[in-house]
């Protein structure tokens, strides 16, 4: 997985002092490393009958929207308030100061479907235990939760797995 690791740039103290942001831009512009990284979040779920895939806006997206193609599934974006055109569901989540409020479409997914959620990147998992929470008010199964990078530090993943949600991750930073 090294070459995963190494393809992830750290940039100290963005956006704010303290922070490691932790840059995949530099792994998506690498085809090796992210054709790596696809094939790995994917693995376990080759054959399987996952019908969607969920993508966080807007790292997840890219990644989303990779492995929906990997898969042969259909790709869902959960977007920030306000930028989807059709008749939405929505919910507010906790941010370090203040709330934010993340939405679906709400014909995006069917009950039952079964349906992975993507990002780039699990810190607190605030982010993600909102979208895992707006794709089970929809009647979703989401059968896991991916990520890239997982800051265990932060106890993000087993916030999630807390919630019955399998979480699979590639490459751990200590710290946040
Ligand atoms: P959280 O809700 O705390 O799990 O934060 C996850 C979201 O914030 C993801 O969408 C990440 O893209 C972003 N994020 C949080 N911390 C970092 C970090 N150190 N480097 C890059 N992105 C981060």
């Amino acid at each position: 997985m090294n070459d995963l690791r190494s393809a992830i740039r750290t940039i100290s103290d963005y956006p704010k002092p303290g922070i490691e942001f932790r840059d995949i831009s530099t792994l998506l512009g690498n085809p090796r490393a992210f054709r790596r990284a696809v094939d790995e979040l994917v693995q376990p779920y080759a054959g399987s009958r996952i019908e969607k895939v969920a993508g966080i806006e807007a790292r997840g997206f890219i990644l989303g929207g990779a492995i929906a193609h990997q898969l042969s599934c259909g790709f869902v974006p959960i977007r920030k308030k306000g930028k989807l055109p059709h008749q939405t569901v929505s919910i507010s989540y906790a941010l370090e100061y203040g709330t934010d409020e993340m939405e679906m479409h709400v014909d995006a997914v069917t009950r039952g479907e079964e349906v992975i959620l993507v990002d780039d990147l699990i810190a607190t998992g605030g982010t993600a235990t909102a979208a895992v929470q707006l794709l089970q008010k929809l009647g979703a199964e989401v059968v896991a939760a991916c990520f890239v990078i997982d800051l265990p530090d932060l106890g993000g993943a087993r916030k999630i797995e807390a919630l019955g949600v399998p979480v699979r991750t590639l490459v751990g930073f200590p710290g946040h």
